[in-house]
């Protein structure tokens, strides 16, 4: 069974409670598909040229990239 904690600032973080002692409870936080295969089916849409301001920084902008 899965369970939600909340940080202080708002951040959900779904934990898992793998096992239950006489005292205490072991909490595991890894994400449920953690150390599983993924397997993904992608259909790129566009390729483009980097900026050059995105090669200066050495990552993406835009969707999916940098905001800045
Ligand atoms: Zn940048």
């Amino acid at each position: 069974m899965q369970y939600i904690a909340s940080a202080p600032d708002g951040t959900k973080m779904p934990f898992t409670i793998s096992e239950v002692r006489d005292e205490d409870i072991v909490i595991d936080f890894n994400h449920p598909l953690a150390g599983k295969d993924l397997t993904f089916d992608v259909e790129l849409l566009n390729v483009r040229d980097a900026t050059s301001e995105e090669i200066s920084h050495g990552h993406v902008h835009g969707v999916g990239g940098q905001n800045h």
